[in-house]
């Protein structure tokens, strides 16, 4: 008897699925439900809050098992399949992060850098570029101190390797930075394939897709690989063998490289 193939699609959310200025995918939406319904799993793994990733199910009327705040926890696998646990929290609470942050980094590069907690909300409404109501879901983190580096791109590498070796790593999305624990997308998303693995029988498929250098290390080890255009990145050092790209940016460029890849599959 032939195996059942179960698909998965890791998606990153900004830039990647949703528009990177209005955050919607009405374009492509129906779409989108219909590969739910035919049984394709979609996994959002973002930058995104737990709050803000509740948020979308919410309004948009899915039920979808997600990935956090770079790879910091993952919710939901319970949908996926009942002996998966809802919770799994991968990384460090953000006291702790911020108190190795404060001991590690000098003063000088401090200096360079602008935490977006700190500020007025209606500054941080400008950098995120997100409606009002959209800000308190955004700025409930829970594993990542979200800054704005205002150095030079080789003082950002030098921060990096500081972060690097007390622990910690910097995670680069579209607006903004993120100081997270040795966490990253591609890790959380291993994580779920080890579990699901382990309760499906079905020959998994993965599907990875992405806008960003935070989604680079996801997208390639996905059977799929998948680079949605994003004019604010420069994909051309990107070496991924099957990597899948589309012409258009977030949402159509999305549903694109899907097709693309599920026709291949
Ligand atoms: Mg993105």
């Amino acid at each position: 008897m032939k195996q059942k193939k179960q698909i998965i699609i890791f998606t990153d959310l900004d830039g990647s699925l949703l528009d990177k200025d209005t955050f919607e995918f009405d374009e492509i939406e129906d779409y989108f439900r219909e590969l739910i319904s035919k049984g394709i799993k979609i996994i959002p793994n973002s930058s995104k809050t737990e709050a803000e990733l509740l948020d979308f199910n919410e309004q948009n009327n899915l039920d979808l098992s997600f990935i956090t705040e770079n790879g910091s926890s993952i919710h939901g696998l319970n949908k996926i399949h009942q002996n998966l646990p809802d919770k799994i929290i991968i990384s460090r609470t953000k006291d702790e992060i911020q108190n190795i942050y404060e001991s590690n980094i000098s003063l000088d590069f401090k200096n360079k850098i602008t935490h977006i907690l700190e500020l007025e909300i209606e500054v941080q409404q400008k950098i995120l570029g997100l409606p009002l109501d959209k800000i308190k879901p955004a700025i409930k983190r829970k594993h990542s101190i979200p800054i704005k580096f205002n150095g030079t791109k080789i003082e950002k590498n030098e921060f990096a390797k500081i972060l690097k070796n007390s622990g910690l790593t910097i995670q680069t999305g579209g607006r903004i930075m993120n100081v997270c624990d040795d966490v990253d997308k591609s890790r959380a998303m291993s994580k779920v394939l080890q579990l699901i693995r382990k309760e499906l029988t079905d020959e998994i498929i993965t599907i990875g897709v992405g806008d960003n250098e935070n989604d680079i290390e996801m997208i390639k080890q996905t059977d799929y690989p998948c680079l949605v255009k994003n004019e604010n990145f420069d994909s051309s050092l990107i070496n991924i063998d099957n990597l899948i790209k589309s012409d258009e940016p977030s949402p159509k460029g999305w549903s694109d490289v899907i097709k693309t890849a599920l026709q291949k599959i």
